[in-house]
């Protein structure tokens, strides 16, 4: 969420955000809305002081007096009661739209419609050459009996699947490799919940907006979170931390839950896109600082590209365009990994940092130095992500003889050896 006085204070600027980021949100209303509330609130204060100042001299009033003051009470209370009416209709409409208003994008974001227009940055690791017809991850999963997509499907509709066996094995390897890396570079391990409140959904900027690709439980009211950012980052949400308690540094394992509304059609091979996967993820919340924001924000990467370097997959960086950009994300890198069976890079990371925005929605603050209470800043980005990440890890470790070379960093999680198959 945005502080109202800066909309206030420019709404153009909101207004262009908005635009750029492809957000509708009536920014004219809502600065109509707060004149509304705040002039509402002021008549009120100044009714309040004249109830007071009738109340004070009444004692000392005649017969006839008292009866006029009395009188003029009760037309000062029925005018309050219109005036509380009036708030009533206008603060659900302003506080709707607040949370509809986009955080806007630093200046260094690219502006852009979609992904196509996100920027690279750089390449890291040289693209594999094959002196034999490679396969894809699903011929491979299937001739080796570790994917089953069919059963999948057939107990749990599209998107769905069994891993099985080494496949199983091979999924926890880089999940377990991954945490304990975090865990190397000093971030906190956590076991989270997943079922969470409509707060949780909201301070992290999730609702509203992405109701369509959450599974809600409605009997319970909870929903199913997409990804551990929610439990982590709303882990301390309405606390007042101490300075020096900061930074928080947390990872997390967690299943996440997609229903990938409006992508019927789309990346329907394999493993890419699913609705139930693992993830290992980080948070971080810090002070409110811009620097350190970005410092921190360089940090979340160099360690998902330290995971990427260490299982030997070759990726690029983008700099994710503006039109790309979720709701309170202020800049996002995205690592995007090389795929044979694609002859693309492909999303397996996205690094995003967001200053105050969740921070506020949720009420998670700190004392700084001057005693004085402001809201943290949060990061969080993806340390990996499977089965998405197997996609390369088997396709570039293939033998000829349809084997899968195990990358040396999990053999230690599969029993020490060096092959699938
Ligand atoms: P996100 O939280 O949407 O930024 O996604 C983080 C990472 O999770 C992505 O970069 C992918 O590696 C993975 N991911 C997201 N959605 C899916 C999906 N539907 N199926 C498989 N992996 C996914």
């Amino acid at each position: 969420m945005i502080d109202i006085k800066l909309i206030r204070e420019n709404p153009e600027h909101f207004k262009k955000a908005a635009a750029n980021k492809k957000f509708d949100v009536d920014i004219d209303r809502l600065v109509e809305l707060d004149e509304l509330i705040r002039k509402t609130k002021t008549n009120m204060q100044e009714l309040t002081a004249e109830k007071n100042r009738i109340g004070k001299q009444i004692p000392k009033l005649d017969a006839g007096e008292k009866q006029e003051a009395i009188g003029k009470l009760s037309e000062i209370k029925e005018s309050e009661a219109g005036y509380q009416e009036k708030l009533k209709e206008l603060q659900p409409e302003f506080e709707r739209l607040m949370l509809l208003v986009p955080q806007p994008p630093d200046e260094d974001v690219p502006v852009g419609e979609d992904d196509s227009e996100n920027v690279e940055l750089r390449v890291e690791g040289a693209l594999p050459e094959f002196d034999f017809e490679p396969k894809d991850h699903v011929e491979l999963g299937k001739a080796l009996d570790i994917i089953d997509l069919e059963r999948g499907v057939k107990l749990a509709g599209t998107r769905n699947y069994f891993l099985k066996g080494d496949g199983a094995l091979l999924h926890w390897a880089v999940l377990r490799f991954s945490l304990d890396y975090m865990i190397s570079q000093g971030y906190k391990p956590m076991c989270v919940p997943l079922l969470m409140r409509e707060e949780a959904m909201r301070g992290t900027g999730y609702f509203p907006g992405a109701e369509e690709q959450t599974y809600m439980l409605e009997r319970d009211e909870l929903s199913l979170a997409g990804t551990a950012e929610v439990p982590l980052t709303a882990y301390r949400s309405g606390e007042i931390l101490s300075e020096d308690e900061l930074p928080l540094k947390y990872c997390a394992m967690s299943s996440c839950f997609r229903r990938e509304a409006g992508a019927a059609g789309k990346d329907t091979h394999g493993l890419y896109r699913i609705h139930q996967f693992e993830k290992v993820e980080q948070v971080v919340i810090c002070r409110n600082d811009e620097a350190e924001s970005r410092k921190f924000h360089d940090e979340i990467l160099a360690n998902s590209e330290g995971v990427m370097k260490a299982l030997g997959i070759p990726y690029r960086v983008v700099s994710v365009c503006t039109g790309d950009l979720g709701k309170g994300q202020v800049e996002k890198y995205d690592i995007e990994s090389w795929m044979p069976s694609r002859n693309s890079y492909g999303e397996t990371h996205s690094a995003s940092r967001f200053y105050e925005f969740q921070a506020r929605r949720m009420n998670l603050r700190y004392k700084d130095s001057n005693k004085k209470n402001v809201f943290c800043h949060t990061l969080n980005n993806t340390v990996i992500a499977s089965p998405r990440v197997l996609i390369p890890l088997m396709e570039l470790n293939q033998n000829p003889d349809g084997t899968i070379t195990i990358p040396e960093p999990l053999r230690a999680y599969m029993g020490g050896r060096e092959k699938i198959g």
